[in-house]
């Protein structure tokens, strides 16, 4: 530890350049006190290594004789230095006594750091009269900076000056050692304490709460139950919150017994643990109970049902409490606003989640991150890569979560060389890769045809990051093969990888199989497929598409009749546009009959005039029926002209501005036809057009797609 300059100042070199270090000691005159056997080596160690060593505190010189075993004393203030020591100087004063005031005012002063240094004063001394408000000084610094070694010191110090805590600073120590995560060292205090008392069994039951040691919490909470025969609200919210990580609702319930029956059950954090165990037990119509009760609604309440609700899918549910929320003028803080973001992304709610962004903004949250990394997701997965860029390049800091977002949003939209710089700037800012981030930026390189460099990526999982690549990993692998047309390759690739093949890789290469018309590999795949979900439409389409574009009509009907004696049946084809606020739906056809008539004829009249507009510009229909789409095969005869997603296209260039860009989501894979106007559309009207489909982004710009034709 370096001693600041001013610490030397005081000390008076010349007292004792002549005194041997020996003599120094055995002179019980000036060391009246007992070596002790764990700070004596230290001791003499430092006295080689520091300057400090050859240099005595002029207090001690002064005669100040402390005693082996001293009872805590309070400290006396002593009149010496100037005024305010704390303020002008840092200089150590003539007696221990005052360095221990000035101890205590460091620490008042949150200037922690410099407390200690002076505490290492005390140290080399030895054995010297510390008072008990010293020692809780010292305590509150290490809970403060929550350092293990300064607890050590600390602890370390009292236990070789004898001294004897009571209750109250027994406690203090035990909370120190539970914030300092020091968690087994608190266990043997708290198991060797005298007596204890519910701050006792709280620190500790916290502390192995925090720690994620559930099942050691509960078996204190019991000891406690049957030490004390109480408890209080701090400790059953802090154990209903144990409950819900053991994800035992069971448990949580008896907890709810007890809290009824020693009647905390209003208190709020009581309330808020219970809302929060019953629903991330997975039954949220207890935790709607329990909110329903609450006399007052606090905004954790509020963000616990939001969240439950949100957690096990009931989006539309959690939306509706949301606007309940901010109708009941509950403020929201900035987890509501994470809350709000992440259902709209579920919901591809745009407008929604610019609403909850610019509320960020203004309520000073701009740095906050759990909220701008859903944003970041939101905005990644909602075709606005640049904006999520923009979020994340705002963040102060970043977690991998907010990296793995954003790569995900460039692998979405083709944008594979940003993917992999950014990969390479996590890794240049020292932030450790996890798996998620492999499969972003592996499925970047699938998607934009990085041959190479995602090879190298897959090469440095194990080789150098020490991740076994998934079987998710090797799917995007085998895409990389496939798009390359090296299907051979594949299907060794396949055999050869060290885990059973999965569904994802033996679709990656069916996919492949259908871009290159590969019709043997492809049976055989679609073979295995069957074999593994019987019940995966998806799996038979592709296969009739691919017998479909061969010519093979024979096939493709026999792949009909098998799906038709499994019972399965294919979904109509829907889009969705979102123009304001409002989620519009589309099916192909002429099936628009939720919409009114004038409504119906400017859609078509929309349709019909683009597809002219297109055809000018150098479009034609193709000769090849291979439309590629996933959805009922009677549909597509007669109506691929009025396509959903064209009929979401046309309703959404009609009424959003002209600056905004188009967001289309839908059911199924976009099929050939489709894909070519839409480029066309992107080009002659200017605008940005993103659509989602059950495959992939596509995010149609200047006449291009983003998926490079491959998807
Ligand atoms: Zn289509
Ligand atoms: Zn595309």
């Amino acid at each position: 530890m370096e001693i600041p300059l001013a610490f030397y100042q005081s000390l008076r070199l010349d007292d004792n350049k002549s005194r041997s270090r020996d003599s120094s000691y055995s002179n019980p005159n000036v060391f009246n006190f007992p070596r002790f056997s764990g700070y004596d080596f230290s001791l003499r160690r430092r006295r080689w290594k520091n300057p400090f060593a050859k240099i005595t505190c002029s207090s001690l010189v002064q005669g100040l004789k402390p005693k082996p075993k001293l009872k805590p004393e309070p400290i006396r203030e002593i009149d010496q230095g100037p005024k305010d020591p704390v303020l002008h100087d840092t200089q150590i004063s003539k007696s221990a006594v005052a360095i221990c005031s000035q101890i205590e005012k460091l620490v008042l002063c949150n200037r922690l750091r410099e407390a200690f240094e002076l505490f290492e004063v005390l140290e080399i001394q030895g054995s010297l009269r510390i008072g008990i408000s010293t020692y809780d000084a010292l305590v509150e610094a290490c809970i403060r900076l929550k350092s293990i070694r300064c607890v050590k010191r600390v602890h370390g110090y009292m236990l070789s000056n004898g001294f004897e805590p009571e209750q109250f600073m027994m406690n203090r120590i035990l909370m120190m050692h539970v914030k300092c995560r020091m968690i087994r060292d608190a266990r043997r205090l708290f198991d060797e304490m005298p007596e204890r008392n519910l701050f006792s069994y709280n620190s500790i039951i916290s502390g192995f709460v925090n720690f994620g040691n559930y099942l050691e919490a509960f078996q204190l909470f019991k000891m406690m139950w049957e030490e004390l025969s109480d408890s209080e609200t701090h400790t059953f919210a802090v154990m209903l919150r144990a409950s819900a990580g053991l994800g035992s609702i069971e448990v949580g319930k008896q907890l709810h017994v007890c809290a009824l029956k020693l009647g905390v059950v209003d208190n709020t954090f009581v309330s808020c643990g219970l809302i929060d165990m019953y629903s991330k037990c997975g039954d949220v119509e207890d935790a709607r109970c329990v909110f329903d009760d609450m006399p007052e609604k606090t905004t954790v309440a509020w963000n616990n049902i939001i969240a439950g609700y949100a957690l096990h899918g009931y989006s539309e549910e959690a939306l509706r409490l949301l606007y309940d929320m901010r109708d009941s003028s509950t403020s929201l803080d900035q987890f509501t606003l994470s809350i709000l973001i992440r259902i709209s992304t579920r919901l591809a709610k745009v407008e929604l989640t610019k609403q909850a962004h610019a509320r960020l903004i203004r309520s000073g949250f701009e740095s906050e991150i759990v909220a701008n990394t859903a944003l970041v997701d939101f905005y990644s997965k909602w075709g606005r890569v640049d904006t999520a860029r923009y979020v994340f390049d705002k963040l102060p800091r970043k977690n991998i979560i907010s990296w793995n977002a954003l790569m995900g949003g460039y692998a979405n939209h083709g944008r594979g060389a940003d993917a992999v710089n950014l990969f390479e700037k996590m890794l240049a800012a020292n932030v450790g890769p996890n798996h998620v981030t492999f499969l972003a930026v592996l499925s970047a390189c699938a998607y934009s045809g990085l041959s190479e460099r995602g090879w190298e990526i897959f090469l440095s999982m194990s080789e150098v990051h020490g991740i076994k690549p998934r079987a998710m990993h090797y799917a995007c692998m085998i895409e990389i093969l496939g798009r390359d047309g090296l299907l051979d390759e594949a299907i060794a690739f396949i055999r050869r990888a060290p885990l059973k093949p999965t569904v994802n890789m033996w679709a990656a290469l069916l996919n492949a199989c259908r871009m290159h018309g590969n019709l043997e590999l492809g049976r055989v795949v679609a073979e295995k497929l069957y074999g593994m979900e019987p019940e995966k439409l998806g799996n038979y389409v592709v296969m009739y598409n691919v017998y479909n574009s061969m010519g093979k009509t024979a096939e493709a009907a026999g792949v009909l009749d098998t799906l038709e004696s499994k019972g399965l049946r294919m979904m109509p084809a829907c889009t969705w546009v979102e123009v304001g606020d409002q989620t519009h739906s589309f099916l192909s056809g002429y099936k628009c009959d939720s919409y009114n008539e004038a409504v119906k004829r400017q859609i078509y009249h929309k349709v019909d005039e683009l597809m002219k507009e297109i055809s000018e510009y150098g479009y034609s229909v193709a000769e090849n029926k291979n439309l590629l789409s996933d959805v009922d095969v009677n549909e597509e005869q007669g109506v691929v002209r009025y396509h959903s997603e064209k009929l979401a296209i046309a309703y959404g260039l009609v009424n959003t501005p002209e600056w905004n860009p188009l967001q289309i989501t839908q059911n199924h894979r976009i099929c050939k036809e489709c894909h070519k106007v839409v480029e066309f559309i992107s080009l002659i009207t200017g605008r940005e057009i993103v659509v989602r489909d059950a495959s992939r982004f596509h995010h149609f710009k200047e006449g291009k797609c983003s998926c490079g034709g491959y998807w």
